[in-house]
């Protein structure tokens, strides 16, 4: 969907001064409240989403099955210059993002994006430590945002958002808002995306997630359709590098992709 550029103007004007009263139901209000240019474009492109990757073989293996598929990855950046009307939608759009700052996707997952100079977006945990699996440290997610893919939050300590909300609202406060400037401090570049963990989202998160000045919020719902109505309830679909990329071709294609 295209709007003129002068109705744009007109439609953010009359939100601007309706204010609250229509707020409610559509999230780009929140973008613009959180001095951004709100979203006037839904547009089709798959967000995928994994953890671990354990070996750079299949990585390239997949990457090469979305190559010769047609798709090709951008950013969220990219993203957001069409969804901001600012820019036309680019040919076989899909997003790769990585979840949980995982040190396999440094080791691993760099070197192929590098090499085959693809962009990505990495969901990151600035400083959590489960002693059951290996995470970035702070000189990882620099050498990450150094070598220009997205470093984006997805929390420090991976709470269930809504649950924590209930139990210790200023502990969940520290996760969306503290960690985000966290993670500012770390990779010296903005973060304006969120993935919930456990894909776990209500409406006091989302009204928490806009007013923290995220751009948007990105969910484990699975849908290949990014909805500027919708910012802070982004879909995305997993899928994971030991499957056939031709499975997850089938998931995409089955997802609107
Ligand atoms: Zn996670």
């Amino acid at each position: 969907m295209r709007f003129a550029a002068g109705l744009v103007g007109v439609v953010v004007a009359a939100s601007l001064l309706l204010g609250s009263a229509v707020a409610a139901a559509d999230g780009s209000d929140d973008q613009a409240a959180a001095g951004q240019v709100p979203w006037t474009r839904s547009i089709v492109c798959p967000v995928l989403y994994t953890h671990e990757v354990v070996n750079q073989a299949l990585l390239r293996r997949f990457l090469a099955g979305l190559l010769a598929a047609g798709y090709q990855p951008t950013t969220l950046a990219s993203v957001n210059a069409v969804m901001s009307g600012s820019a036309d939608s680019p040919r076989g759009c899909i997003v790769l993002t990585f979840d949980d700052g995982l040190l396999s996707q440094y080791l691993n997952a760099l070197p192929v994006l590098k090499d085959m100079s693809i962009p990505a977006v990495f969901f990151a945990l600035p400083g959590f430590n489960d002693g059951v699996h290996r995470y970035m440290g702070t000189a990882e997610l620099q050498a990450m945002a150094n070598a220009g893919l997205e470093v984006e939050a997805h929390t420090c300590n991976h709470p269930n958002l809504p649950r924590l909300a209930r139990l210790n609202l200023s502990a969940f406060f520290a996760e969306v808002q503290d960690c985000k400037g966290i993670l500012e401090g770390i990779t010296g570049r903005s973060v304006d995306y969120l993935a919930y963990p456990y894909g776990a989202y209500d409406l006091t998160v989302l009204d928490a997630v806009s007013r923290a000045g995220y751009r948007a919020g990105f969910t484990t719902r699975m849908s290949a359709v990014l909805s500027y109505s919708a910012p802070y309830a982004l879909p995305r679909i997993h899928y994971d590098l030991g499957e056939p990329p031709a499975s997850v071709l089938r998931r995409i294609r089955a997802a609107g992709g």
